[in-house]
C-alpha cells in the first residue's frame, strides 16, 4: 500500500476538513462551480481518480477483509442533492472501483404503503450496511426532512422532530461501529436545467427523466431552505456533513473519494493476522 498517494499534491486543504459544514455556513454562499482546496485542473481528474480509486479499493477491501476475523466496523455514505447533482455518477465512478462483494448499496425513493405505515427510519434500519461493508444510501432519511417538508407531506408537528430523532439514530449508529460520511450535493439551478435539458434529448438518458424533476425544480427556494435547516442542526460532531460543489463532475467524484479514503483511514486498520501457523501451513502445502 503506497503511504505518500495518501497526500495527492493537487490538494492544497484535505476535502474533508475543507468541505466540512460549520454550523453558520450559508446555503446561499455556496458556489456549485468552485473547486475548493483542488490545485490542479480538469485534465489532472481522470489519472488521479484512477490513483484514488485504487487507494479507496485497498482500503475497502482491509475492511472487508477485518470482518471475516471480528472487526464489525463499517462505513455509510450518504448522498444527498437536488436531481441530476450527481448521486447517480458519484455510485459509478467512485463506489464502482470497489469490490462489489463489500458494497451494500441502497436508494431510496418514494415510500410504499407498507413502509409509510412504519416510523420513518424502519426502512433505514433495514438498509444498514453489514459489519466489513461500505453502505451507500442514495437518498437517505433525509428525505423526512427535505421532500416531505417542501411538499408538507407531513404536518410540521411531525417532521419538526425529526431532526433530533435522526441526530439520536445516527449517535446510535456511530456508538455502534458505523462511521458516516454525509455528503450534501449541490448542483446550480442553471446547471440543473443544462442536464434536464439533456435527459430530454438523449435515448440513452430518458430513464434518468422524470417529469416531476420539473416539479421539485420549481420550488428551488424551499429546498434550499429545507437544505439549511438540514445542515444547521444534523451536522454533528459524530456526524458531520460535507458540501460538495457539484456542477463540475469531476470535482465532486475526487472530492467523495477522498472523503471516503479519509474515513477508512480514521480506522486505523492493519490487515487481520492469520489465525494459522504460516511456515507449518507453508510446509504442508509443499508436501500435498
Ligand atoms: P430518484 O432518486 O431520482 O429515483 O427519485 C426518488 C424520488 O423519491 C425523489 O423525488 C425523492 O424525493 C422521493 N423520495 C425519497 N424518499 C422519500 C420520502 N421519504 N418521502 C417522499 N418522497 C421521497
Ligand atoms: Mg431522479
Amino acid at each position: 500500500m503506497s503511504e505518500p498517494l495518501d497526500l495527492p499534491s493537487l490538494w492544497s486543504h484535505e476535502p474533508h476538513s475543507l468541505l466540512r459544514f460549520t454550523p453558520g455556513d450559508l446555503v446561499a454562499d455556496i458556489d456549485p462551480d468552485a473547486t475548493p482546496g483542488f490545485r490542479g485542473v480538469k485534465s489532472d481528474a481522470p489519472t488521479l481518480q484512477e490513483e484514488r480509486n485504487v487507494r479507496f479499493a485497498e482500503l475497502q477491501e482491509m475492511l472487508y477483509a477485518r470482518s471475516r476475523v471480528d472487526d464489525t466496523r463499517s462505513v455509510l455514505l450518504v448522498l444527498q442533492g437536488m436531481d441530476t447533482a450527481g448521486k447517480g455518477g458519484i455510485v459509478k465512478h467512485v463506489v464502482g472501483g470497489c469490490n462489489p462483494q463489500g458494497v451494500d448499496y441502497f436508494n431510496f425513493g418514494k415510500p410504499t404503503p407498507e413502509e409509510l405505515s412504519h416510523h420513518f427510519l424502519w426502512r433505514i434500519r433495514k438498509a444498514l450496511p453489514r459489519p466489513g461493508h461500505i453502505g451507500v444510501f442514495d437518498r437517505s432519511h433525509y428525505e423526512d426532512v427535505l421532500i416531505v417538508r417542501v411538499h408538507n407531506l407531513v404536518p410540521p408537528a411531525v417532521w419538526e422532530p425529526r431532526y433530533d430523532e435522526i441526530n439520536a439514530f445516527e449517535r446510535e449508529l456511530v456508538e455502534s461501529g458505523t462511521s458516516l460520511v454525509k455528503v450534501a450535493m449541490f448542483v446550480s439551478l442553471d446547471e440543473q436545467k443544462k442536464r434536464l435539458a439533456e435527459r430530454l434529448e438523449r435515448p440513452d438518458k430518458y430513464w434518468k427523466y422524470n417529469p416531476g424533476d420539473i416539479d421539485e425544480r420549481l420550488k428551488w427556494p424551499l429546498y434550499q431552505e429545507a437544505y439549511q435547516a438540514m445542515l444547521d442542526r444534523t451536522s454533528t460532531e459524530y456526524a458531520p456533513w460535507h458540501v460538495v460543489p457539484c456542477n463540475r463532475k469531476w470535482y465532486s467524484r475526487l472530492a467523495v473519494t477522498e472523503l471516503m479514503i479519509e474515513a477508512l483511514k480514521q480506522l486505523n486498520m492493519s490487515w487481520p493476522p492469520p489465525d494459522f501457523d504460516v511456515e507449518a501451513e507453508k510446509k504442508r502445502l509443499k508436501k500435498a
